[in-house]
C-alpha cells in the first residue's frame, strides 16, 4: 500500500487506486484522471443518478465533470437506459449494417447543416484521424495546421507542441512520435488570423487543412475571437485547404446544432463525439458530401472499425439527441449561467483575482485577471490557487476536472438542490483560493 495523500478522504477509492496501479500504468486508462495536477486520490466512482456521482466510499458529489462533456443530460437519465436496455436486449454487435446507425446519422445531419453526410467511429481520437486522413486524400497535400493548446485526441500527428513564432515545424510532444509523424504539423497560436496567413504564405499548394477545436476547452475555455473562425475558412477556401472543425466537445453542447448553431461558419469536415454517444463510444466525423465521396467504400480513402455504428451505442446517442431540444438547451444554459455567477460571486468576496470564460454553457475559471485569448495566455494563470479550491470543493462534495485546463461541464438534470450545495461549498473554497500559496 502506498501512503494516503489525502487520508480522511477516501480510503476505498485509495485501496482501489493501489490495485489499479498494479496492473494499470498510473493506476488509470485516461492520464488525466490520476489527478496528477492537483495531487490526492482520484476518486473511483461507483455510480452516478442525475448530476450526482458516488463514489466508492458512499460519499455523493454534484457533478461538474459531465463524464468531460457527454452527460448532458445527467447520469442514468431513465430514457437514455431504456433505450440502451432495449436495444441490449437484441444484440450487443452485428458487424453488419442496421437501423439505429441510419437514425442517428438522420438526426445529427438534420441538426447541423454543413453535415451532409457523416461516417460513425467509436471515439473523438478516431474522428479527428479520419477527418485528416480524408482531408489529405482529397486534397492530395500533407501539411495540416493546428494550434496550441487545442486537443484533438492522441492522434500521431496531433500530439505535437508549438515551437515559437510563425509556421513553427513541430516537435513531437511525446516518446513514440516520430519527427516524420509530427514533421507535417505546424503549430500556430490560437487565436492569430496573422499566423494562418503566414504559413499559407511559407507553405503555397502545401496545407491540407486547419484543424480547430470549434470553440476551445481543453486550455479552458477560450472562445475564438469574433472572426477567427471565419477568417479561418476564408484563407482555407483561397487557399485550396479544407477547414475541419472539432465538435467533438461542443457538437450538440453548446446549443442543438453544436458550435456550428452559435457562429454559423461552414466547416468543410466537421468532427463529434461525447454527447452524441449518449455516454457509450460513438463518435462521427461527416461535413461535405463530394468530400466524403472520396471514402471507402465510396472513395480510396480507407476508414473502418469493428465496433463503428455499434446498436448500443448508437440507441445511447439516438436517445440522448432526441431528449435535447430547445428547452433542454435552455435549461442548460441558465444553470450554467447560475453556477457561473456563484463562482465569480464567492471568488470576488475573497479579493481572488480571476477571469470566468464561456463558450454557451461551457465555462472554466482562470486563476489570472488577464484576459486568455491563448494557450500562452492560459499558461500565466496561478494554478496553485486552483489545486486549493479544487480540494476544498471535492471535500464539501462538488466534483470539478481535477485540471484548471479543461472545460466545467452541466446538464439539464443540474437542478435547485445540486446548485445549493455548489453555493454552500463555494465560500470555503474561496477562501482556500485567496490563502494558496505557490
Ligand atoms: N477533440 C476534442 C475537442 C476533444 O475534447 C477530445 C477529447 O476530449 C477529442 C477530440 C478526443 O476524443 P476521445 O477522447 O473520444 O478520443
Amino acid at each position: 500500500m502506498s501512503e494516503l495523500a489525502y487520508p480522511y478522504e477516501a480510503p476505498a477509492s485509495q485501496a482501489l487506486f493501489d490495485r489499479a496501479a498494479a496492473v494499470t500504468p498510473g493506476g488509470v486508462n485516461s492520464p488525466v484522471r490520476a489527478f496528477r495536477a492537483v495531487g490526492g486520490t482520484p476518486r473511483f466512482m461507483v455510480s452516478g443518478t442525475g448530476p450526482y456521482l458516488t463514489d466508492a466510499d458512499g460519499r455523493e458529489y454534484v457533478d461538474l465533470v459531465c463524464s468531460w462533456g457527454p452527460m448532458i443530460l445527467g447520469h442514468s437519465h431513465p430514457e437514455v437506459i431504456a433505450a440502451v436496455q432495449d436495444a441490449v436486449s437484441r444484440g450487443t454487435s452485428f458487424g453488419t449494417p442496421g437501423e439505429g446507425e441510419v437514425a442517428l446519422a438522420e438526426e445529427m445531419t438534420a441538426r447541423v447543416a454543413p453535415l451532409e453526410q457523416v461516417r460513425l467511429v467509436s471515439s473523438g481520437t478516431e474522428a479527428t484521424m479520419s477527418a485528416i486522413r480524408l482531408a489529405r486524400g482529397f486534397t492530395q497535400r500533407t501539411k495540416v495546421i493546428k494550434f496550441a493548446g487545442c486537443y484533438h485526441g492522441h492522434v500521431d500527428s496531433l500530439l505535437a507542441a508549438a515551437g515559437s513564432g510563425v509556421a513553427t515545424f513541430a516537435l513531437p510532444d511525446t516518446p513514440g512520435v516520430t519527427g516524420a509523424q509530427a514533421g507535417d504539423t505546424i503549430v500556430l497560436p490560437y487565436n492569430d488570423l496573422d499566423a494562418v496567413r503566414e504559413a499559407f504564405r511559407a507553405h503555397p499548394g502545401e496545407i491540407a487543412c486547419v484543424i480547430t477545436e470549434a470553440s476551445p476547452g481543453n486550455m479552458g475555455v477560450v472562445p475564438p475571437a469574433d472572426g477567427f473562425n471565419q477568417g479561418l475558412k476564408d484563407i482555407c477556401s483561397e487557399n485550396g485547404a479544407l477547414y475541419v472543425s472539432d465538435e467533438v466537445m461542443t457538437g450538440f453542447r453548446t446549443s442543438r446544432a453544436g458550435w456550428f448553431g452559435v457562429d454559423g461558419v461552414v466547416p468543410d469536415l466537421m468532427t463529434f463525439g461525447k454527447v452524441m454517444g449518449g455516454g457509450f463510444p460513438a463518435a462521427a466525423f461527416g461535413g461535405r458530401a463530394d468530400v466524403m465521396a472520396h471514402l471507402a467504400p465510396a472513395g480510396p480513402v480507407y476508414q473502418a472499425g469493428t465496433l463503428s455504428g455499434n446498436p448500443v451505442a448508437t440507441a445511447a446517442g439516438l436517445a440522448q439527441l432526441r431528449l435535447l431540444d430547445d428547452a433542454a438547451y435552455a435549461k442548460v444554459d441558465a444553470v450554467s449561467k447560475e453556477i457561473q455567477g456563484l463562482v465569480t460571486g464567492a471568488l470576488a468576496k475573497e479579493g481572488v483575482a480571476h477571469r470566468l470564460q464561456t463558450a454557451s454553457n461551457m465555462f472554466s475559471v482562470f486563476f489570472t485577471d488577464r484576459s486568455v485569448r491563448n494557450y500562452e495566455d492560459a499558461k500565466t494563470q496561478e494554478s496553485f490557487r486552483f489545486t486549493a479550491f479544487f480540494h476544498s470543493l471535492l471535500a464539501d462534495g462538488v466534483y470539478l476536472p481535477p485540471s484548471s485546463f479543461e472545460s466545467w461541464f452541466v446538464s439539464t438534470a443540474h437542478d435547485e438542490r445540486a446548485v445549493q450545495r455548489i453555493a454552500d461549498a463555494l465560500p470555503a473554497a474561496a477562501r482556500a483560493a485567496a490563502e494558496a500559496t505557490a
